[in-house]
């Protein structure tokens, strides 16, 4: 497999986009590689300009559930595109996609949309603070939730501390207000909110986290969140930027029967365009200007494109079983997979159509402290063995994989193939 022309390409890259790439995990750094460049992706399967091709898991961090292009997605953008593709007034489209919204997750009674899950998180943070009138927010170490100032904090192991930033560039004094918690921590939290006495505005959490690897629940962690937000007054904001649509058509809400006061959704709600979207209970969605004092707004917020292709994404995945489907051919997937790769000491972690390969020697990663503990050599030497044999894994021993309707059982059966020549 000859890589001459993405090489060549980061190059010229490099002259003119610092790290010549657009998001930094794109660059490949951690597993020692240089960056594919793309040229087409159909379905599952990717191919870069040196026209190798590749079977993809990660899907654009999990947008593409129902395949890169589309048939059905990429002719609804076709039929928009000569109506024009911005106008910066209301159209149709947004209420349609709004209600959708609404009616498949409940607990968003009034929906906005932005343009990326980093607006949508900051957002909703910036309305729970509105609420409550209270400062301060617990994130859990590990849990991404984009590149606002206040959300790029993990506070490392151990005991919950103040939060410092893990971003240069971010004055101290605006992620002082973020308290970081270990995930699946009850008693850490305990603390937190008798620490800080009715000043906490919100616990903003992946219900499933898949930013350090997926690292599910355990002993009913959502439902306790759900319950010492409702005792302290604070919100309880749900990050389904992932697992909005991806678990099941109502999100990780609906698969754990835990209702948030706020969520946002991402990645899938914009089909593969720039958008993504926050909202909840009605009255305190109703706090947003022009309504009410909370400021937030967006030039291309609702552009007519993406609504297109998430209105067309949705009718996909609301067709009769299409998760159990999925979840079901997924399972199988994983389950074999880990047991080729136990003897190599990896753990498979995964939430329905979620997982993660940790190379943690046979240990199961229940927190970032665990899953931090991953030979990530082993993985960056797992990634190349699987690249150089047509398959694009995410890229990152700290990410989720994710299988599409797209992949066949005979296209995952070649992947376990793939897997067990793999010697560690
Ligand atoms: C991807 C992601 C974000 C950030 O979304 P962007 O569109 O990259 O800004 C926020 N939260 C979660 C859980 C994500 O996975």
């Amino acid at each position: 497999m000859g890589r001459e022309k993405s090489i060549a390409a980061f190059e010229e890259a490099q002259k003119y986009i610092p790290g010549g790439v657009n998001s930094p995990v794109r660059a490949l750094r951690s597993v020692g590689e240089t960056p594919l460049f793309i040229k087409k992706a159909e379905g599952v399967t990717l191919t870069d300009i040196d026209d190798n091709q590749y079977t993809d898991f990660c899907l654009s961090w999990g947008v593409f559930i129902a395949g890169h292009a589309n048939p059905k997605v990429q002719q609804a953008v076709i039929n928009a595109i000569p109506n024009g593709t911005s106008y910066g007034i209301p159209t149709l489209l947004e209420t349609q996609l709004a209600k959708r919204v609404s009616e498949l997750i409940p607990s968003m009674e009034q929906v906005r949309f932005v343009n990326s899950g980093t607006e949508a998180t900051m957002s909703a943070i910036r309305l729970a603070r509105g609420y409550t009138k209270r400062d301060y927010i617990i994130k859990f170490d590990g849990c991404y939730h984009g590149h606002a100032d206040h959300l790029l904090v993990s506070a490392g192991s151990g005991v919950a501390t103040c939060g410092i930033s893990s971003s240069s560039g971010v004055p101290q004094d605006f992620a002082k207000y973020t308290l970081v918690a270990p995930f699946n921590d009850k008693e850490a939290l305990r603390e937190i909110f008798s620490r800080h006495k009715d000043e906490i505005a919100a616990i903003i959490v992946e219900p499933v986290p898949c930013n350090m690897g997926v690292v599910p629940q355990q002993n009913d962690f959502l439902k306790f969140l759900r319950e010492i937000t409702t005792e302290n007054q604070s919100l309880l904001i749900f990050d389904e930027v992932i697992t909005g649509f991806r678990l099941t058509l109502g999100g990780a809400q609906k698969f754990y029967g835990i209702e948030p006061d706020l969520t946002t959704v991402g990645k899938i709600v914009g089909g593969g365009f720039p958008a993504a979207a926050f909202g909840g209970r009605r009255d305190i969605m109703q706090l947003l200007a022009p309504l009410g004092p909370v400021y937030q707004a967006g030039t291309l917020s609702g552009n007519p494109i993406a609504m297109t292709a998430g209105l067309a994404t949705l009718d996909i995945l609301s067709q009769p079983n299409v998760y159990e489907e999925l979840n079901a051919k997924a399972e199988r997937f994983i389950n074999k997979l880990a047991e080729i790769l136990r003897p190599k000491g990896v753990v498979i972690n995964h939430v329905g159509n979620m997982f993660t390969p940790f190379f943690t020697g046979g240990i199961v990663p229940h927190d970032f402290n665990d899953v931090k503990k991953s030979d990530t050599a082993a993985f960056a030497r797992f990634f190349r063995y699987m690249l150089s044999h047509g398959v694009y894994i995410s890229p990152s021993q700290f990410e989720g994989n994710f299988v599409s309707i797209q992949h066949s059982d005979a296209k995952l059966a070649e992947i376990l193939e793939i897997a067990k020549g793999f010697e560690g």
